[in-house]
């Protein structure tokens, strides 16, 4: 049932190679059941075989943190992100090192952004989610939520009360109305983690995408000549209306590209626009950019730091990117002028 269900959802693409005899040809897979987007692999390989087993066994390790990530869905046999919630103020759960771990990472990144990006955020981002999903479904009732509602919530997002007990391999809510929600920071570490399983494992050319958010492991080993490239990404326009669905792209080899944008999930109220990623100072979706992209090794940290800036002021913003090493952001601003961190231009594709 599994084979055949991958069969329909897996489309392997042979692209021409652009070169003769008997080279590694380009390869790319796309699944369409993880994190609720589409996952992208592309490759050079000498076969198609061997293609769609490497990308089967990508898909394979994904799935895995996809299920202990989810915060919606049980599984028979998994204790998940979802069970953790389910249990506040109730029991400690026994999960999987990779959900300590995963929140260990998130607790440091809420330290280093200043709160900007918290997984014990979920009360306030549960009825933004609720709002959002009956206004898409019912465009004309829809409305906002209370900010009474939300404050009430927010009192419910206090990140000490996510209790981690490593030698136990235990996480415990114990404020009863809190909720982890993953969605700033899951995609990305769980592909940081994948890629650098693949890259212990020998893989050294690969492009793994996870809805926009882009881990390269190494250079782009096209032509069979022995040369290397570096992968060309291309930055999304926010303006879905324009012609261009790119502004540009950027050239990267063992970096992350990944992009949070006010365009991605959204919902209508009175002809204004609210989208998903939340300031947790003013519990409004954030309005100080219309997207920002950031640029580093570490997927789950570039995952990170695109949502916990989003939520800043761009010159505080960019001031904490440029205090960084190894990291660079682009900012779209509303009135779409473009503003970058320190190095980011040195990425992009003349
Ligand atoms: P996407 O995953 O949609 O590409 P992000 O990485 O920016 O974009 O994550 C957005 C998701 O993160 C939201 O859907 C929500 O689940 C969660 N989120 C929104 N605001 C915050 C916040 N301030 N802190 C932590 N998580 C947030
Ligand atoms: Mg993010």
């Amino acid at each position: 049932m599994k084979k055949i269900l991958l069969f329909i959802l897996c489309i392997i693409l042979l692209l021409p190679a652009g070169c003769a005899g008997n080279s590694p040809k380009r390869y790319q897979a796309e699944f369409l059941t993880l994190f609720d987007t589409v996952t992208r692999i592309v490759g050079y390989s000498d076969s198609k075989e061997e293609f769609t087993e490497l990308s089967q066994s990508i898909y394979d390790e994904l799935e895995i943190y996809h299920q202990l990530y989810d915060i919606y869905n049980d599984y028979d046999g998994v204790n998940n992100i979802k069970t953790i919630n389910d249990n506040a103020g109730k029991s400690p759960t026994i999960v999987d090192s990779r959900i300590i771990d995963l929140l260990l990472f998130a607790k440091t990144q809420y330290i280093k952004t200043n709160g900007k990006v918290n997984v014990a955020f979920g009360a306030v981002l549960k009825i933004w989610h609720d709002y959002r999903e009956q206004g898409i479904d019912d465009p004309e009732n829809a409305a906002l939520p209370q900010m009474t509602e939300l404050e009430a919530a927010a009192e419910h997002c206090n990140i000490d009360d996510v209790v981690i007990d490593e030698d136990a391999s235990t996480v415990y809510l114990s404020d009863p109305m809190m909720r982890l929600d993953v969605g700033a920071v899951a995609k990305g570490y769980a592909t940081e983690q994948v890629a650098k399983h693949f890259e212990a494992k020998g893989v050294t050319s690969l492009l793994i995408s996870v809805g926009g958010n882009v881990r390269a492991i190494g250079s782009k080993a096209d032509g069979g000549n022995g040369n290397t490239n570096p992968w060309v990404i291309g930055i999304q326009n926010p303006d879905k209306i324009n012609e261009n669905t790119e502004l540009f792209s950027v050239e990267i080899s063992e970096l992350s590209v990944v992009t949070s944008g006010s365009y991605e999930r959204y919902y209508t109220v009175d002809g204004k626009q609210y989208h998903h990623i939340i300031d947790p100072e003013t519990l409004m979706p954030a309005e100080y950019c219309t997207a920002v992209s950031v640029i580093c090794r570490d997927s789950g940290l570039a995952d990170a730091f695109s949502t916990a800036t989003f939520n800043m002021p761009v010159d505080k913003a960019k001031a904490f990117i440029n205090s960084i090493d190894g990291v660079e952001a682009m900012w779209v601003l509303p009135d779409r002028s473009i503003e970058y961190s320190a190095n980011f231009e040195n990425y992009k594709q003349n």
